[in-house]
């Protein structure tokens, strides 16, 4: 197939579909169809992604494409330039088709807190995509894109993934270079794919990994190549009774869905080994202190002056800065600057911010000592199936405790894949996360594969 027609293709669906489900911010038309035009025509070797079009979340710097954030605030800015991650997609001779909608800078689980309307899940539109790459998510599982970039800082690739039926990696904190990312929590943020199947997230990840001289927290780690696995003999997974048996509201049939996995992997010669992860209650209460306050000095950028959104004629100096900023930033990015400056303030740094670190390195800790026992681990993705749109959107704390699986391995700066391991009742689709050791995404990509390749032959 031509880039030109798989590129018209995702157009055409972009244009039948996109008006009601609200997955892009930006639709790079006439771009990608002369990048297609051009790739076709083009006479030395194709990349790896040839041809192939992906669509970029909107926090993520594409030149001469207006990077919004999901935030009034960035409304009309052009990015000079392209995010390291984007030029390697261009290296490989990807179509950009576009730019996708997400919670306001990455703040949500549910794609409903973009400064620009919600996007709606292809597979049930009265259902949230996830997020806060939801845009990314809705547009691969609608056919709007082949592939998709997305962020994650404590699930934002995985839970959307999940909730629309596709594969979605975080890599290792440090694997994949964010030169050109829009920064929310810095000690966690990530980038990487979601796509149909795990070999199609492993073809654009070989792509993405690897240091990066503009990222001075990329690491300079080889990238092992993935060793595509038929029997999975001689491997151990591991399942925590913090995700499974113990998990505090945990859907019944995502509980079933999980057990029936590991029996799959199980069958093809792996070892199940029950392991425990204790600090896994304390997960969200430290991830939302340590991400707040980082985001509470990443955003104090945001001043009025230098990007985006102006108060008019303001009084005094400090009047532009609180009103340009009360004007442009939605209630949930504020909610964040508020508790995030409060956490950091003197007089209760110990007691929030010093605390949630302290929590975070035992969080780590627990995954050190599984890691003794097991080479990788197995659990749900999200503890309940897509929710329909306005449901939990009031209620901060709900929308919070969504994130109970994710936030661990990003606190420990691991590895993580969603695998769609089936459907509940509803037909509403379930992913399964795999945790990997540091810089292993090699076998989570491997032992993932294997997984849904399981599930595919079991629908068929
Ligand atoms: N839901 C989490 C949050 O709101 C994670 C978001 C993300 O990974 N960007 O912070």
């Amino acid at each position: 197939m031509t880039a030109t027609a798989r590129t018209e293709a995702c157009l055409g669906q972009i244009a039948a579909r996109d008006a009601e489900l609200g997955a892009f911010l930006h639709v790079a038309t006439d771009a990608a169809l002369a990048r297609a035009a051009a790739l076709d025509a083009q006479t030395t070797p194709p990349g790896p992604l040839h041809g192939l079009p992906i669509a970029v979340k909107d926090n993520i710097a594409v030149a001469g494409q207006p990077l919004t954030a999901g935030s009034r605030m960035l409304a009309g800015y052009l990015p000079p330039r392209d995010a390291t991650v984007v030029a390697r997609l261009l290296a490989a001779g990807a179509v950009l088709v576009g730019k996708t909608n997400l919670d306001e800078f990455g703040m949500g689980s549910s794609t409903e807190r973009s400064g620009f309307g919600p996007t709606r899940n292809p597979l049930d539109p009265a259902r949230v995509p996830g997020g806060s790459s939801g845009g990314s998510a809705a547009a691969v599982a609608a056919d709007m894109a082949w592939a998709a970039l997305g962020t994650d800082t404590g699930g934002s690739i995985r839970q959307p993934a999940a909730f629309c039926g596709l594969a979605g990696l975080k890599p290792t904190y440090g694997r994949v270079s964010r030169s050109g990312v829009v920064a929310y929590a810095s000690s966690l943020d990530q980038v990487g794919p979601l796509a149909r199947t795990v070999r199609d997230v492993a073809r654009v990840y070989a792509v993405l990994a690897g240091a990066d001289p503009l990222d001075a927290t990329s690491a300079d780690v080889p990238v092992t190549p993935v060793q595509w696995r038929e029997d999975l003999a001689g491997l151990r997974i591991g399942v925590a009774r913090e995700h499974l048996d113990a998990a505090e509201g945990l859907d019944p049939a995502i509980h079933a869905r999980i057990t029936a996995a590991l029996a799959a992997l199980q069958a093809r010669g792996a070892t199940i080994v029950p392991v425990t992860l204790p600090h896994t209650r304390h997960g969200i209460a430290a991830y939302y202190l340590v991400a707040t306050a980082e985001a509470s000095a990443n955003l104090s950028r945001y001043d009025g002056l230098r990007y985006g959104q102006r108060t008019d004629r303001p009084p005094t100096l400090d009047a532009l800065y609180t009103r340009s900023r009360g004007e442009a930033l939605g209630d949930e990015v504020q909610r964040r600057i508020l508790l995030g400056t409060f956490a950091l303030s003197a007089g209760f740094q110990d007691a929030f911010y010093l605390k949630a670190c302290r929590v975070r390195r035992k969080i780590a800790e627990d995954f050190q000592t599984a890691w003794h026992v097991c080479d990788l681990l197995l659990g749900p993705t999200s503890p309940v199936a897509p929710w329909l749109l306005g449901e939990k959107v009031t209620d901060p704390l709900a929308m919070y405790l969504m994130d109970a699986f994710t936030v661990g391995p990003s606190l420990a700066g691991l590895p993580a894949l969603s695998v769609p391991v089936g459907v509940d009742a509803q037909r509403l689709p379930i992913g399964a996360q795999l945790i990997g050791r540091p810089f292993d995404e090699a076998t989570l990509l491997a032992v993932g594969d294997v997984l849904q390749r399981a599930f595919a032959t079991e629908a068929a």
